[in-house]
């Protein structure tokens, strides 16, 4: 297993700690680091180099935020920058409007947008270009398009794989076809790629169709003859998208991939497929700097729906290693007092979450001092912050609503429930507040007992780093 960056800078600016702004000694110490852990997640050289020198410029004289570490705050400015550079101009404009509300609605738009970041609006039919190496997820990829284009924009799509080598590869897509319900071109022996690609547009207008996705053949390796095919194919069917499809694990090798596609085919976009995988990912940010091409989607496992918008945030929390959370907040919140947030958590774990643990909560998010700052430094957690930012945590309301539950008698904290209406009157006095201010403060428990069942469900803080990161 790697040492996620944030550790290791943890362990190299330590000493620095308290100082008030991040100094050049500073950035140079940390971006040792930074170069190791873009390095060992396959970033290739030149785009560290590039990447290293943004950050210094940016980084120093950086003002470090109370109660983090200027290697904390080094993470954040590295993980900013990361997420800029990854996200270009696709990607960028779409976590916060996907966010998931807790109704799979989140969801199902992260899904849709998938549709949408296709540049499909050519007149129809409009042919995407799949090219890539053998096995890279071309044909699976392809299908989960076809698919979403289908029932997201209900398009009417035809499928054709230009696979000659492999007659393997052209059943393949039939199969995937019939089981998406996604019309493939019917399979005629001993045609050239062209003459397929030919084919498929033709029957494109024939047959009404709206997309006409062309799946090439691949090779194990780069070959030039290989390129001069699909460059012919993108030649005679001018497509509007041509997607190269690369593995998340490809490593060193997307350089020269994503190089020779580019230069010999031309490509407009990037699929990056296996992201359930375990691969770093550094992959996407050499393919990035070095096409400048957008990375515009993401497969994510290997049924038909499993294909999202690409999203930058996580593969930038991933190549830094950043994916957990929780070890994160332990190292930012140093004052936190962790039997306190263990037990918490492990009540938390088992969906339990009364007004004592919701107080204990409030009393540590105060003493990590600036909560927003705190939240930015973690990983994925736009969710949370939206919550939060909801809820409309700051210090001062934290201290009101502190207030509320230590006017409560214990086993009004314990079971919240049993606080009517000459209760709530007796602790809206006790506290200096007013009756529509406890029922919010209970309102927001239940939400917040809510979520932390949601949590629950995708396994504990543990699982929801894991989906984070
Ligand atoms: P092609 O040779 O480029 O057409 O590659 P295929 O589409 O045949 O994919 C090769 C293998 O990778 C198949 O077993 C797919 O199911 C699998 N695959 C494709 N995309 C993904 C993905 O996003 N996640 C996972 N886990 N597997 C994938």
């Amino acid at each position: 297993m790697f040492e996620g960056l944030s550790g290791r800078l943890g362990d190299v600016l330590e000493k620095l700690r308290g100082k008030g702004s991040i100094s050049q000694d500073d950035v140079n110490a940390a971006m040792r680091e930074v170069r190791i852990a873009l390095l060992e997640a396959d970033v290739a050289l030149p785009v560290v180099k590039d990447f290293v020198n943004t950050v210094k410029t940016r980084a120093v004289g950086q003002e470090v935020i109370k109660s983090v570490t200027p290697g904390q705050m080094v993470v954040k400015i590295v993980h900013d920058a990361l997420v800029e550079m990854l996200a270009g101009q696709i990607g960028a404009q779409a976590p916060d409007e996907a966010e998931d509300d807790g109704k799979g609605e989140g969801e199902r738009k992260k899904r849709d947008r998938v549709a949408e970041v296709l540049n499909i609006n050519a007149t129809p039919p409009v042919p995407i270009l799949m090219v890539g190496l053998q096995g890279s997820g071309k044909t699976t990829t392809s299908a989960k398009i076809g698919l979403r284009l289908k029932t997201a924009m209900r398009k009417k799509v035809l499928m054709a794989s230009l696979d000659v080598q492999r007659p393997a590869a052209q059943h393949q897509l039939a199969v995937l076809g019939e089981q998406t319900g996604v019309d493939t071109l019917p399979i005629i022996m001993g045609q050239k790629p062209t003459q397929i690609a030919k084919r498929a547009l033709d029957e494109g207008r024939k047959g009404g169709y709206d997309v006409v996705i062309l799946d090439t053949a691949g090779r194990l390796a780069i070959d030039e003859e290989l390129m001069e095919e699909v460059a012919e194919v993108r030649k005679i069917t001018n497509p509007a998208e041509t997607l190269l499809v690369t593995d998340a694990m490809i490593g060193q090798d997307a350089v020269t991939v994503a190089t020779e596609f580019n230069e010999k085919v031309g490509i407009s976009g990037i699929v990056l497929t296996r992201v359930d995988g375990d691969a770093r990912g550094g992959a996407a940010l050499s393919m990035r700097a070095i096409t400048g091409r957008p990375i515009k989607l993401m497969g994510v496992g290997e049924k038909m729906d499993a294909l999202e918008e690409f999203q930058a945030e996580r593969i930038a929390g991933r190549i830094l290693g950043m994916g957990d959370v929780v070890s994160l907040v332990e190292k930012a919140a140093q004052s936190i007092q962790m039997d306190e947030a263990e037990k918490i958590a492990r009540r938390m774990e088992k969906g339990k979450f009364d007004l004592e643990d919701m107080l204990s909560q409030f009393r540590q998010i105060r003493r990590m001092g600036d909560v927003k700052g705190l939240m930015g430094l973690m990983p994925g957690i736009g969710k949370m912050k939206k919550q939060i930012d909801a809820a409309n945590i700051d210090d001062s309301l934290i201290k009101r609503q502190e207030a509320i539950i230590l006017s409560m008698t214990v086993r009004e904290r314990r079971h919240p429930e049993i606080i009517k209406a000459s209760r709530k009157k007796r602790i809206a006095a006790g506290s200096g507040s007013t009756v529509p201010e406890v029922n919010k403060l209970l309102k927001q428990h239940q939400q917040m007992g809510a979520m932390m069942k949601q949590m629950k469900k995708m396994g504990g803080m543990k699982g929801l780093a894991e989906r984070m990161g």
